[in-house]
């Protein structure tokens, strides 16, 4: 290790002090303190020499030396001005480190990782966690897994099957394009400041198929959004959000054999396809 580690709390707090940083609330910086927790994601990311990976959100490079150390190739996106100063200090002396400033939502990922593929690796910023996966998955980005830190309300939305009140768009989304398996509960007490709810370590693998055969992607998530847009509505209503009328709704269900009385979220993504294609 080129540097002490900076998971240990002790780090943590000494680097937080020399810096004058206070965590801030804004950008959801709550800062690992477990080392093990660190080992954990590297190791469910089962990063090897060499690996190119995009980490989101590096803070003061608590997980970033943890990929370094492991030998992988880090792109750190960090959106907070203060923070490249400072992780220039903490990860001094790895040279397999890149820290870009800027907010993930904004960056052009394609330019910054190019086509070869990567790994996703990050402790994410609790407040936009769902778009950042979303951009992810829709942007077609040669990423090959997708190793993160969520809330653990998000992580039972993500492994979500249809029945239950978590099953929703993000489910089918993330289902659609990789296999999400929940890898390590993380509890409050692993990160300074400790926030308000559990964690948890996704695992998600990018799939080189969807597991469904859909003629149109886009309709078929257009149908998916508006199913679960107005849950409490029968799906012969709610699928009029893509814009079609009640009768073209209708003779679609039929087709697709969907009994227009079910609510969005009973249908398996098998069942979306077929309504997307049948629309
Ligand atoms: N990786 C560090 C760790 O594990 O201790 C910090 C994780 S902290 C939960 C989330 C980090 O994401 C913070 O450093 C925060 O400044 C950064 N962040 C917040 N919004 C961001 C955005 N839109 N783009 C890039 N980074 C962002």
């Amino acid at each position: 290790m080129i540097q002490p580690q900076i998971a240990r709390p002790e780090v943590t707090r000494h680097i937080l002090k020399a810096f004058d940083l206070h965590a801030s609330k804004r950008l959801g910086q709550n800062f690992l303190i477990n080392p093990s927790v660190v080992k954990a994601i590297v190791s469910t990311a089962e990063i090897e020499e060499g690996d190119r990976v995009l980490e989101i959100g590096p803070g003061i490079g608590t997980l970033t030396q943890g990929l370094a150390e492991a030998g992988a190739n880090v792109t750190a996106v960090e959106m907070d001005k203060k923070l490249p100063a400072v992780l220039a200090e903490t990860l001094k002396g790895y040279d397999n480190v890149r820290i870009v400033q800027g907010d993930i939502l904004k960056t052009n990922i394609p330019e910054l990782m190019g086509d070869e593929p990567y790994k996703v690796v990050a402790n994410l910023p609790y407040y936009i966690t769902t778009p950042i996966i979303m951009t992810l998955l829709e942007k077609r980005l040669p990423i090959t897994r997708i190793v993160t830190m969520v809330q653990r309300e998000v992580a039972d939305r993500m492994t979500a099957r249809p029945g239950g009140k978590d099953y929703g768009s993000l489910s089918v989304a993330v289902q659609y394009y990789t296999e999400p398996e929940l890898s390590l509960d993380v509890p409050p007490t692993s990160f300074y400041p400790s926030p308000a709810v559990d964690s948890a370590v996704m695992d998600c693998v990018v799939r080189e198929k969807p597991p469904v055969a859909v003629r149109d992607e886009r309709m078929f998530f257009l149908v998916v959004r508006a199913s679960f847009a107005q849950r409490r509505k029968t799906l012969g209503n709610a699928i009029q959000g893509v814009g079609i009328t009640r009768e073209m709704a209708h003779a679609a269900l039929e087709r697709a054999g969907i009994d227009p009385q079910r609510r969005g979220e009973t249908l398996t993504l098998d069942e979306f396809a077929r309504l997307a294609d049948a629309i």
